[in-house]
């Protein structure tokens, strides 16, 4: 599963300044396997941020990499930069 820019820009202002600003504890899939309790955004839950600078997923941010997921949300995203740097 991916996250398609259109949808992002599909939501409206209102909507996107809530789901950055809404933080709770997820228990997050990581892709090597272990589960950890993360305190995320909502966006950052939903794919639209990047898991660890909160850089924002759109068409000109370059494709992310899906790091991990979180059951019954979605999948969570690191840009280009982070997931260079862990790898
Ligand atoms: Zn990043």
């Amino acid at each position: 599963m991916s996250v398609e820019p259109e949808r992002i820009r599909a939501l409206d202002g209102d909507r996107m300044i809530s789901i950055r600003q809404t933080v709770s504890s997820y228990a997050v899939m990581l892709d090597g396997g272990s589960l950890e309790t993360m305190e995320l955004t909502a966006a950052q839950a939903r794919g639209f941020e990047c898991l660890t600078c909160r850089a924002q997923h759109t068409a000109a941010s370059g494709a992310f990499q899906p790091v991990g997921r979180i059951p019954s949300v979605g999948s969570v995203f690191q840009c280009p930069r982070c997931a260079g740097g862990a790898r």
